[in-house]
């Protein structure tokens, strides 16, 4: 068995997605070197933190957090980059188990009933294979034990990428962009978390906030692992 592990390993070595080196047999897809590097927000998701002041008039947040800051150059782009387009679900999964780690025991999940990762257009799903935010969800799901609901939103269109507009550019592309669909009453009264892996302006969870606000009496919380402060 070892041998053929270490032949395995000899032909198709395991590398760092972030910096690229060799990984040790101890290390899982990020080296200890570039995962203390990591720039970690400490964010627990404490009331009126700084990035639940960002939805603040936008519709009412329980409870916002983040596990990083995101930087273009930074390494946390690297990772970002392998969860989207370089077919990394294993990554979206170790990192959405990061995420409930750092938060479960600062009470983060307590009294929150589903998950519901932002959704791609069908299309695009067809064309990556699968929803990164969902297999963040399915990362911190396996975690804390709490239902995810992919059915709750659908994206109403493919709006074009975000990633070279102006702030508000960004919040009319989102404008009616995610439609509720599931029917209201299914929600009631429910605290549900919207996952995403990237937060920016915040237009995206907005647009989310919007059509889950039809829902009587909802509380919704945000999480990314990532935030462009
Ligand atoms: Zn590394």
């Amino acid at each position: 068995m070892s041998i053929w592990n270490d032949l395995w390993e000899l032909l198709f070595p395991r590398l760092c997605v972030v910096c690229g080196k060799k990984l040790l047999v101890s290390e899982d897809m990020v080296c200890f070197s570039c995962m203390s590097e990591l720039p970690r927000t400490g964010l627990s998701g404490a009331p009126g933190n700084e990035m639940e002041k960002l939805f603040w008039g936008r519709f009412p947040v329980e409870r916002a957090s983040a596990l990083f800051y995101y930087s273009r150059e930074g390494k946390v782009a690297r990772i970002l980059a392998g969860m989207k387009y370089h077919g990394r679900k294993d990554m979206c999964f170790k990192m959405g188990g990061m995420l409930a780690d750092e938060l479960l025991p600062a009470g983060f999940f307590d009294g929150v009933d589903c998950l519901i990762p932002v959704p791609l257009h069908p299309k695009r799903l067809r064309r990556r294979g699968y929803n990164q935010s969902e297999w963040l969800a399915r990362g911190i799901a396996a975690k804390v034990d709490i239902p995810i609901c992919t059915e709750a939103l659908r994206r109403a269109r493919n709006n074009q990428s975000q990633t070279r507009k102006s702030a508000f550019e960004r919040q009319v592309n989102a404008e009616n962009l995610f439609v509720l669909a599931l029917p209201p009453a299914a929600l009631e009264n429910k605290h549900v978390v919207v996952i995403d892996d990237v937060l920016t302006t915040g237009a995206t969870i907005g647009a989310c906030a919007d059509a889950l606000s039809e829902v009587e009496n909802i509380r919704i919380s945000v999480l990314t692992l990532a935030w462009t402060k």
